[in-house]
């Protein structure tokens, strides 16, 4: 059995109970939000009862608390701290989204390790360690899953400074990773050889660190550093190597997450592309179904 399913709302007025329709909507057995705007750091308060209610409906639809991802805002960035005030808030947020998680009994909290900016980089590097060791607690449960990332400008996220960065936290049970197929693709890495990928992995971090992997395939090269996802398939990745990623047996027990992009940036694909990756067959005629569903016609 695999588990997956895509990225989805979390709205104030419906909290929890929202994203578990959504997803169940797109027959997902696995789901990741942001707690607000991923742009933005405004939060509003948490709803209980929405948060029981949702918990109550995934255990009706087999959907398991280990499936379920926290994504923190993507403007936060840990590794630079020129302007200390702003450092200092970034870590209070941080710390904020963990408090969120654990009032959601959620489990997972995939982080950018984020960007040194104008800083040297091993210095920014040490930047997020120390982030990360201030912002941690004692009896913490959360799992912090740094992603890896495209490499996009002083972007930080190869395999390597993964490590690094796990390496210099205190509580090793905290720290995590979180693959993405399209980073790593515009990173350089050939996915087509996933199996060496992990091999290396395995010996440099450890296969049991990988909690989610993110599954979109790119608009560019191999090795571009650019960072735009497209949906499966029809992208410079393509549908079988994807599929090989996400049927792979060393990683069966972890969460995949679709994070492609919206068709005319309105409709969402992903009942479609779950439902693809489950048949282990491409649709080509993805764009037409995703309208046809939504809008009833063409
Ligand atoms: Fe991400
Ligand atoms: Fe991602
Ligand atoms: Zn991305």
């Amino acid at each position: 059995m695999i588990y997956i399913g895509s990225h989805v709302s979390f709205k104030s007025d419906t909290g929890l109970l929202g994203s578990v329709k959504e997803s169940i909507g797109y027959g997902s057995n696995a789901f990741m939000f942001y707690t607000g705007a991923p742009q933005n750091t405004q939060r509003s308060e948490i709803n209980d009862l929405q948060t029981y209610e949702g918990m109550k409906l995934m255990q009706e639809n087999n959907i398991k608390l280990e499936n379920v991802i926290v994504h923190a805002p993507y403007i936060i960035n840990l590794a630079n701290n020129k302007e200390f005030d702003k450092w200092e808030f970034t870590c209070n947020f941080l710390r904020q989204e963990i408090n969120r998680c654990n009032q959601l009994g959620v489990k997972y909290l995939v982080l950018h390790p984020g960007s040194s900016v104008g800083l040297d980089r091993e210095y920014a590097i040490n930047n997020i360690i120390k982030g990360i060791n201030n912002v941690l607690v004692n009896d913490d449960k959360i799992q912090i899953l740094l992603e890896t990332m495209a490499l996009k400008g002083t972007e930080i996220g190869s395999i390597d400074e993964i490590k690094t960065v796990i390496d210099g936290i205190n509580q090793k049970d905290n720290i995590g990773v979180c693959l993405d197929t399209c980073h790593l693709n515009d990173a350089g890495v050939d996915l087509k050889e996933f199996d060496k990928f992990l091999d290396e992995f395995d010996s440099k971090i450890g296969l049991d660190k990988i909690k989610c992997v993110h599954v979109n395939d790119s608009k560019n090269e191999f090795n571009s550093h650019k960072d735009r996802h497209e949906n499966i398939g029809f992208g410079t990745i393509g549908f079988e190597t994807l599929i090989n990623i996400i049927y792979n047996e060393r990683l069966i027990n972890v969460p995949k997450i679709l994070e492609t992009p919206f068709i005319d940036k309105e409709y969402a694909p992903y009942k479609f592309e779950i439902e693809m990756i489950r048949n282990k067959k491409f649709n080509e005629n993805l764009y037409n179904d995703v309208y046809k569903y939504y809008k009833g016609d063409k």
